[in-house]
């Protein structure tokens, strides 16, 4: 299909939606959000300069977009894959699955998981022409409009708004960060409520350490990631934000949930040359994770390049102020 915009408008309003489960509430219409959200999550990729080509993949970064939309529902579905609205986006005249090299494309087909889905497709492309509207932002901001207010109530409607502007604002705070581009103040300004201001940064903090780690934790290595986008990974801030409001990626670290908590509450630090410092406290208290003592002495993970690594006057601050040197 070549279209124009009235046309693509009215396709997006028109996307076929699950309506059979029951479970659907007053605030998705009674029906599936899934294919609007995978929509909006790739508008903010776009809206972000994370997309710029003409083939989406079924990237980590694309689940967990589309895992923040699905977290806002009230009973939200955990076990929620983009893999089903990825596919069956196919039934829309502006979506086309690209298969692997040797597998065929076929209708109809059951993939319930990111993994199944990920062997078979490389990912999907819009029709060229809906790509260079969503170029533009008039038209990809009346797209968005579109979505929201023909899949959504009223009353989840502003939610749906300022989660689109989280997920870019924060993904323009993350580059700013990584020195990609400049750090995109707009975004802070515009979240006017300080609540969201705040979701933009912490989110964008933890997306530029996140993708610096790898995933991976800085003090025990462990690195497990879902392919429905969960990591098992917080990013933490060596000095909290709260003392010295700094979320330069010198000053953090990603963390494993056991580590992030033991770092915070002083029982694992770092010292001068990089190697990971347990208290005396581990070894005192049988209460504590034994296995913590076995990383003692042992090297950091840290980002390839060197200009990201944790700052030393950083954790100087944490060994002095956080650090339990004795029992
Ligand atoms: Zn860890």
């Amino acid at each position: 299909m070549c279209g124009t915009l009235d046309q693509y408008l009215s396709s997006f309003a028109r996307i076929r939606v699950d309506r059979s489960r029951g479970s659907w509430t007053a605030l998705t219409n009674r029906a599936s959000p899934y294919k609007p959200f995978l929509l909006l999550s790739i508008l903010d990729h776009i809206a972000s300069g994370q997309i710029t080509k003409n083939f989406i993949e079924p990237s980590f970064e694309l689940t967990e977009t589309f895992q923040e939309y699905i977290a806002l529902l009230p009973h939200n579905d955990r076990k929620a894959s983009m893999s089903y609205p990825f596919y069956h986006l196919e039934s829309s005249d502006f979506w086309e699955m690209i298969p692997r090299f040797g597998e065929e494309h076929r209708k109809g087909r059951s993939i319930s998981s990111m993994k199944r889905l990920r062997e078979l497709y490389l990912g999907a492309r819009f029709n060229k022409d809906l790509f260079m509207l969503l170029q533009m932002e008039h038209a990809r901001e009346k797209l968005r409009a579109v979505l929201v207010q023909t899949y959504f109530s009223p009353a989840i409607q502003p939610t749906i708004w300022q989660q689109s502007m989280i997920n870019c604002g924060s993904t323009k705070y993350a580059f700013g960060l990584l020195g990609t581009s400049e750090v995109d103040a707009g975004y802070l300004l515009r979240a006017n409520a300080a609540e969201c201001a705040a979701k933009v940064r912490d989110q964008g903090f933890r997306k530029a350490i996140v993708r610096l780690y790898a995933h991976r934790c800085a003090l025990c290595g462990i690195k497990m990631l879902t392919s429905e986008g969960r990591t098992v990974v917080d990013a933490a801030h060596i000095i909290p934000f709260s003392e010295n409001r700094n979320d330069h990626p010198t000053n953090g670290m990603a963390l494993c949930k056991l580590c992030h908590w033991s770092f915070d509450e002083g029982l694992m630090s770092v010292d001068t040359h990089y190697d990971v410092m347990v208290s005396p406290a581990v070894k005192k208290d049988p209460n504590l994770p034994g296995h913590i003592l076995t990383l003692s002495d042992r090297p950091i993970f840290r980002p390839t390049e060197s200009r990201f690594w944790p700052a030393q006057e950083s954790f100087a601050w944490h060994r002095k102020q956080r650090f339990r040197k004795r029992d």
